[in-house]
This record gives C-alpha cells, sequence and structure tokens, in this order.
C-alpha cells in the first residue's frame, strides 16, 4: 500500500467563510499516484472544520447562518476569558476537522452535489489544509 502526504494553503478574508477546496483536493489526489483507496483530507486547526455539501450561493449563506445561529459568540463560554473564540471552538468540535473520502480510478468518488469546503470558524486566518492519500 502506498500513502501520500501533501498540504497546500488557504487564506481566509472573513471572520466566517466557507472556501471551496474541491479542484485542490482533487489535484492533490490526482497527483499522488494512487488509484484506489482512501483520501483523508483534515484541517490541523482547532477552530476550521471541514465539510461536504452543495456548492449553491444560497446554501452557503443559510450554512453560515445556521453554524452562527448555533454557535453565537458571547454567550458566556469559559474559553473567551482566554482568547474570545470559544464558539468557533464549540463549531469545529461539532462539525469535525476532517472528511474521508473513497478514491476510485484517481478520482474521488463523491456526489455530485458534494463540494468539499474549508469551514473557517476564526478567520480570517491562514489554514493548511492536509490530504492524505491511502491505496494503491
Ligand atoms: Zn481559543
Amino acid at each position: 500500500m502506498k500513502t501520500v502526504f501533501t498540504e497546500f494553503t488557504v487564506s481566509t478574508t472573513k471572520k466566517v467563510e466557507l472556501v471551496n477546496i474541491t479542484r485542490r483536493v482533487e489535484e492533490a489526489a490526482e497527483a499522488s499516484g494512487v488509484r484506489n483507496g482512501l483520501c483523508l483530507v483534515y484541517v490541523p486547526h482547532s477552530t476550521a472544520a471541514l465539510i461536504a455539501n452543495e456548492n449553491e450561493a444560497g446554501l452557503i449563506q443559510d450554512i453560515l447562518n445556521k453554524v452562527e445561529g448555533f454557535f453565537s459568540p458571547g454567550a458566556g463560554y469559559r474559553h473567551d476569558l482566554v482568547d474570545d473564540n470559544a464558539h468557533a471552538h464549540l463549531a469545529s468540535v461539532f462539525l469535525g476537522f476532517s472528511q474521508v473520502f473513497p478514491l476510485r480510478n484517481s478520482k474521488i468518488a463523491r456526489g455530485v452535489w458534494q463540494s468539499i469546503f474549508l469551514l473557517d470558524l476564526d478567520g480570517p486566518r491562514s489554514r493548511r489544509v492536509t490530504v492524505e492519500v491511502l491505496g494503491e
């Protein structure tokens, strides 16, 4: 079995932002040379998340609104006494920091309506995205 690790950086421009990283993940997966296996996409950050869903402007705003509604800032969190971003940590905990996709014939076998997004919950920042492909 082969394992190929790559990483790229995404610069966000807003406090809470969804960035479509599908193409960059697919390029990394194809460049790995692995034909069949698994593709792990991972953000090594505690105030970011990874999701896969439809790339439609209205839905993107709905997701952002819901995340901000569920995890509203300044709700008396204890961590806010340290660095005032507990809501971002909590959203990351509940949404998750990684996704795994099947790799078939060097392509990520995702659904037609499943684009891959980095969700920055405490931007703007530079965020690392790691792509680890395992297979043959
Ligand atoms: Zn913090």
